[in-house]
């Protein structure tokens, strides 16, 4: 009997192991996945927008780089061995980097492609994220549970680079932590190997890939900030993977004799146009950020006003231009700058959020909700959950109003502990039971004290509780009020009662709980 349930056991667990086996398409091995296919299309699609936002939106300015950069990847993405639905966007973010969200959702930094030389060095940087999202490595990280690492990096970005990270919230924070993880050693080896492959597939020089590499081991030694935040966070170069791709490239190279491999050093050129002769303009507006995080607001403004100059239409240079003018109060000026920057472009959520916080501390309030959402809408950050519980509280919504606190409170940092405090406040009012509890101890003179615990994370003061005790088969109320009860404190209150000699005592005679409390101050 015992051996039949032993033989059951083992052929449920086998069945549970086979059904997340599934074959990966590039190295045609089996592997362990939790995360179905259907699963990954599914999270590429949701997280690809957000995830945008979060790394400095769409380089709009420029459509015509995007769709160049579109086609080489598509031309990589045709002879992938995993048919997604590859899509290929141009980030406006001078950081250098690239990222593969599950299911074939691929963006490039403009600081990125600034770096490179020739179509055929695109093409190896696109090959690389095509083989993370053919060979389903987002789908290992999340089987393996290693997303955890993830986190912690955008963190550690967040620090360095983008203000945002800390900031998002709900859904949005998968994409997040999917596009700065850490695939590991083996991951970013099988990428490079199967991306030389399908840049020598689709027609592109592979010896590409090493002068890319070249450049980023030279870039590295450099310890340019940007480059330590963005592609070599997740990609640290090393030799490692300098020497196995020459390897495999001067072992393929003898039978692509008389072959025609593209470089594409002219038409990348061309392509990259606009981008090279607006590098002033850009290097301004990274200045400025520097700048701004300096606290030297006239000298960013300074600066921005040159950008403008140069680029009229980046909405960018006008949006941080209105950031600055919040942050000072000048909310008319503010107004008028986020007007522009979405009139340039109406699909980058600070904009919104920024006129949404303006309109907010105007008085603004049906206006400041409609930004706030739009900007939610494009990727939910803790300031503008924040906000929006700020305004549903003064339009009588509490619940409501909780429900965004709660939300915000997810977010890292002061905006996060704001919010926190918020919703505590409101729940404190609503369900006082949930952070003070009571209990009873009994002295060597057989009198009843009440103990009153506060649990929450919050000072508290007009602490009352009401008891009701049953002693010889009467019950008698009383209601007691502490002035005062620290976080993580409690005390004790005599309740005037005795039990009666010969008798024991128990919590069950008792029954309390906390009427109302306040944060304290
Ligand atoms: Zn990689």
């Amino acid at each position: 009997m015992a051996y039949r349930l032993l033989l059951q056991v083992i052929l449920l667990f086998a069945a549970a192991i086979l059904s997340s086996c599934a074959v990966n398409p590039v190295t045609g091995r089996n592997e362990l996945s939790l995360v179905s296919e259907a699963q990954e299309r599914a999270i590429g699609e949701k997280q690809y927008g957000s995830s945008q936002q979060s790394q400095g939106g769409e380089f709009s300015v420029d459509p015509v780089l995007s769709e160049y950069v579109n086609e080489v990847g598509q031309r990589i993405a045709a002879v992938s061995d995993a048919p997604l639905d590859y899509e290929f966007v141009v980030l406006n973010n001078s950081v250098p980097n690239a990222w593969a969200l599950p299911g074939g959702k691929i963006a490039v930094n403009r600081g990125l492609l600034t770096e490179l030389n020739s179509e055929a060095e695109l093409a190896a940087v696109l090959g690389h994220e095509v083989v993370h999202a053919a060979a389903r490595h987002g789908a290992q990280a999340m089987t393996r549970g290693t997303l955890l690492q993830g986190a912690l990096a955008v963190g550690a970005i967040a620090s360095q680079d983008n203000d945002f990270a800390d900031f998002i919230v709900g859904a949005s924070q998968l994409g997040a932590q999917l596009i700065s993880q850490r695939y590991g050693r083996e991951a970013e080896l099988q990428s490079d190997e199967y991306g030389i492959r399908y840049m020598i597939a689709a027609g592109y020089d592979p010896r590409a890939a090493i002068s890319l590499q070249e450049t980023f081991v030279r870039l590295s030694a450099g310890q340019n900030q940007g480059w330590l935040g963005g592609l070599f966070s997740s990609h640290p170069p090393s030799e490692e993977r300098v020497d196995n791709n020459r390897a495999l490239v001067n072992e393929l190279l003898p039978e692509l004799a008389g072959r025609d491999m593209e470089i594409g050093a002219l038409r990348y050129e061309q392509a990259m146009a606009f981008v090279h002769e607006n590098a002033e303009a850009y290097a301004l507006f990274d200045e400025s950020e520097r700048a701004i995080a300096d606290n030297d607001l006239d000298i960013a403004l300074l600066n921005l006003d040159a950008a403008i100059g140069m680029v009229p239409d980046e909405a960018r240079f006008t949006g941080l231009k209105a950031d600055i003018y919040l942050y000072q109060e000048n909310y008319t000026e503010a107004v008028t700058a986020y007007d522009a920057a979405i009139s340039k472009d109406g699909n980058y959520f600070d904009y919104y959020l920024g006129r949404g916080v303006t309109h907010a501390r105007l008085g603004n309030r049906r206006q400041a909700r409609t930004d706030l959402e739009q900007s939610s809408q494009l990727l939910p950050t803790a300031i503008a959950m924040n906000e929006l519980g700020k305004l549903t509280l003064l339009d009588g919504n509490r619940n409501q109003a909780k429900e965004y606190f709660s939300q915000a409170a997810q977010g890292r940092g002061q905006v996060g502990m704001e919010a926190a405090a918020s919703f505590i406040k409101l729940d404190l009012a609503d369900n006082p039971e949930n952070y003070i509890s009571v209990s009873s101890l009994v002295d060597d003179n057989r009198r009843i004290y009440i103990r009153v615990f506060n649990n929450s994370d919050l000072d508290l003061e007009e602490v009352t509780v009401e008891v009701a005790f049953l002693i010889e088969g009467a019950i008698s109320t009383s209601r007691n009020r502490l002035e005062s009860l620290a976080s993580g404190d409690y005390r004790d209150i005599n309740s005037g009662k005795r039990v009666p000699v010969g008798q024991d005592w128990s919590n069950d005679q008792m029954s309390a709980r906390a009427l109302s409390a306040r944060p304290s101050g």
